[in-house]
């Protein structure tokens, strides 16, 4: 089986909830608080590593009780967090989530020590890097070390997938040093300047490849996915499911489609594979609390 690097970031969710936000000036009484560990990068980790991958994952946290946490966490899940980084004097990253009465949020995100995952570490972990055969990267690090990244692992020959999430204006360059652009359609949108009701969801794949993007797989929440390249276009159906929560589909697809990659499955089943572990996901409520395992995806798919 080859090996999946992800390089992303670590959150803490801290979740309120309450009948109305409170004005400015104004304390209100809550109802529920939570707090849950997140981030992009720790959830695709663990949805590749869940999915039955072999999974490192280098991240940044503070010297505080939450980033400690989080790496246990993820060590317990069996990942290799080795070349991970604690920080004096700063956070780990946060996000301050407020759900009102009809379910609206408001969100607050400090990157803290996810900021400090910069080019630096790319000399410091060359050897991992050129260990790995597959590495997964999404928005919530500097950019300037996922475009770094992807320059070089494109240069050594690595797969890279890169997950466009949150929404960034990604420049030409970066474009064509990834393997796999994976996006849905409001990350199409912002990297494109383009509006989908005026150019459809093919419209946006077509225009990403124009763009010098070799791998385009869409996603289209309920409606599944598109995936083209030069050679071709598979449109892969969602399952259908009872959804209860969306959170953390897209995180789920991107690691449960990384790991079967890493183990050679063809870009048909590796989708669908990667649809059905998303499906399972929107289950249950929460991000890393609904991401399956190889045992149930493949339950659910026999
Ligand atoms: P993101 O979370 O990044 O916005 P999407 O909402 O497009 O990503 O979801 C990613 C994938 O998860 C979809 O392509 C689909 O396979 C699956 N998915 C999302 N929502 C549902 C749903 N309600 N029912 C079944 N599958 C879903």
């Amino acid at each position: 089986m080859k090996k999946i690097l992800v390089i992303g970031s670590s959150n803490i969710d801290f979740v309120a909830t309450m009948d109305e936000f409170p004005k400015i000036g104004e304390t209100v009484e809550g109802n529920l608080f939570s707090y849950n560990m997140g981030g992009k990068g720790a959830n695709q980790a663990i949805a590749a590593k869940r999915a039955g991958g072999n999974v490192t994952f280098i991240t940044s946290v503070g010297n505080d009780d939450y980033g400690h946490n989080a790496l246990e966490f993820y060590k317990k899940e069996g990942i290799d967090t080795s070349y991970s980084i604690v920080n004096d004097n700063i956070t780990t990253g946060t996000a301050l989530i407020w759900v009102d009465k009809n379910g609206e949020n408001s969100i607050v995100i400090i990157p803290g020590a996810n900021d400090l995952l910069s080019t630096g570490i790319i000399e410091e972990n060359m050897t991992i890097i050129d260990e790995s055969d597959i590495i997964v990267l999404q928005m919530e690090i500097p950019y300037q070390t996922v475009k770094a990244i992807t320059e070089i692992a494109n240069q050594k020959g690595k797969t890279v997938i890169l997950n466009v999430a949150p929404a960034y204006p990604l420049d030409e360059d970066i474009l064509k040093s990834v393997t796999y652009l994976i996006v849905n359609e409001n990350e199409a949108e912002t990297i494109l300047g383009e509006n989908k009701e005026e150019v459809g969801a093919e419209g946006l794949v077509d225009k990403l490849i124009e763009k010098g993007a070799e791998n385009v797989i869409l996603t289209l929440g309920k409606a599944g996915s598109i995936y083209k390249n030069s050679e071709g276009h598979l449109r892969i159906p969602a399952f259908k499911v009872e959804a209860k929560d969306s959170t953390g589909a897209g995180d789920t697809f991107c690691g449960a489609l990384a790991t079967r990659m890493s183990k050679g499955d063809c870009m048909k089943d590796a989708l669908t594979f990667a649809s059905a572990a998303a499906a399972l996901s929107v289950t249950k409520m929460g991000a890393l609390p609904s991401i399956p395992t190889e045992i149930e995806i493949m339950h659910f798919l026999s």
